[in-house]
C-alpha cells in the first residue's frame, strides 16, 4: 500500500452502554476512510454509498468482536455492483471492495443515490473467525445468512442482528458524495450507529428510543455539520446518559504487502512462471482488497523459477 493513504485519519467509533446496560451504542464517523477506498477502488458515487456503508457497518459489527477475531461481510446479490466484500478486525481497521466499481444507477425516486438498485436482490453472509493461526490455535469459524431485504444495508445488517444472532437493532449508515467543479465527485461526509437492546430492556425504552431515532436528523447530515460519534449517540439516546466503553480511530487498512504477493507468487506452478517471464518480463500481482498492485521484476521471478524448478 502507498504511505501516502495509510496514515491514520480523524475518523473515531465510539461504543458505549445506556439505560443501565440494558442498550449497547456504537457510532462512527468514516468519512476519510470511506473516501480513501472510493479513490482507490475509483468506485461511481452509487458504489461509493454501498461500499462505504458496508464499510462503516463491518466497523461497528467488528466492536462485537474478541480480540483476535475478523469479520467477513459479504454481499452475494444480482445488482449491477455485482457483489460486495469487507473485512474487519476488533481494532478499527476495515477493508472491502466491489465487484464492479465503476458501474453506476440515475438517483432513485427520493432523489437520493440507489443504492439498493445497484445492490439488488440475494444474500448477505457473516463471518466471525479468528485466533492465532500461525500457531495453529483458532476457534470454528461462526458463519449467518440472511436474504437481502432492501440493498440499502444498514436494514440488511439490522436483518441479520434480528435474525441471526437475535439481537433486536437499529443500524442507520450514510455516506454523502458531493459533486466536484469538474464532473468529479467526492465524499464529504460517512458514517453510522447502531442501536441494540438487550433482552429485558424495558418496553417504554425500547418505544421511546424508537421514536427519539425517528426523529434525529440524517447521520450525513449531523457528520457534514462537524458532529462526532458521540453527539450522533447522544441525538440517538435523547436524555438517556451514555457510558462511553471505547473510542477509537478507525481506519482503512489492508494486510497485502509484497512479502506476500512475493509468497502467493512463488506457488504458482513454474511452467506459468517461464510464460510470465518470457510474455509479461516479470509479474503483477493486484490485491482485490485495497487495489495495490505489486510487480515482481524479471530477476525476481527467474529467481523464483530457478527455486521452485529445484526444488
Ligand atoms: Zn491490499
Amino acid at each position: 500500500m502507498d504511505k501516502e493513504l495509510t496514515r491514520d485519519s480523524f475518523d473515531r467509533l465510539v461504543h458505549a452502554t445506556a439505560c443501565d446496560n440494558e442498550v449497547r451504542c456504537v457510532a462512527a464517523v468514516t468519512t476519510n476512510l470511506v473516501a480513501e477506498a472510493s479513490k482507490r477502488h475509483r468506485a461511481s458515487p452509487t458504489v461509493s454509498a454501498a461500499l462505504g456503508r458496508s464499510l462503516t457497518g463491518g466497523l461497528l459489527l467488528g466492536t462485537m468482536l474478541k480480540d483476535v477475531e475478523r469479520l467477513t461481510l459479504v454481499f452475494q446479490c444480482d445488482g449491477p455492483i455485482g457483489g460486495i466484500t469487507v473485512d474487519a478486525d476488533a481494532h478499527g481497521n476495515v477493508r472491502g471492495y466491489v465487484k464492479n466499481p465503476s458501474v453506476d444507477l440515475p438517483l432513485n425516486n427520493r432523489r437520493k443515490l440507489d443504492v439498493g438498485g445497484i445492490v439488488g436482490r440475494g444474500m448477505l453472509h457473516v463471518v466471525r473467525e479468528g485466533g492465532y493461526y500461525e500457531m495453529g490455535i483458532y476457534r470454528d469459524a461462526y458463519r449467518g445468512s440472511v436474504p437481502i431485504v432492501s440493498g440499502e444495508i444498514a436494514e440488511d445488517i439490522a436483518y441479520y442482528l434480528s435474525q441471526s444472532e437475535q439481537i433486536p437493532s437499529a443500524v442507520s449508515l450514510g455516506v454523502f458524495v458531493m459533486p466536484d467543479e469538474d464532473a468529479h465527485y467526492r465524499v464529504t461526509g460517512a458514517g453510522g450507529f447502531m442501536i441494540q437492546v438487550f433482552p429485558g430492556a424495558s418496553e417504554t425504552v425500547v418505544a421511546e428510543l424508537e421514536e427519539t431515532i425517528r426523529q434525529m436528523p440524517a447521520v450525513t447530515e449531523m457528520i457534514r455539520e462537524g458532529c462526532g460519534p458521540r453527539d450522533i449517540l447522544h441525538a440517538a439516546l435523547g436524555r438517556h446518559r451514555l457510558t462511553v466503553l471505547e473510542e477509537k480511530p478507525v481506519r482503512f487498512r489492508c494486510t497485502c504487502s509484497y512479502e506476500r504477493a512475493l509468497r502467493i507468487i512463488s506457488a504458482i506452478d513454474p511452467e506459468e512462471l517461464k510464460s510470465m517471464l518470457l510474455e509479461d518480463g516479470g509479474a503483477e500481482m493486484v490485491c482485490h482488497f485495497c487495489n495495490a498492485s505489486y510487480r515482481i521484476d524479471a530477476a525476481t521471478l527467474a529467481d523464483i523459477i530457478d527455486r521452485e524448478t529445484r526444488a
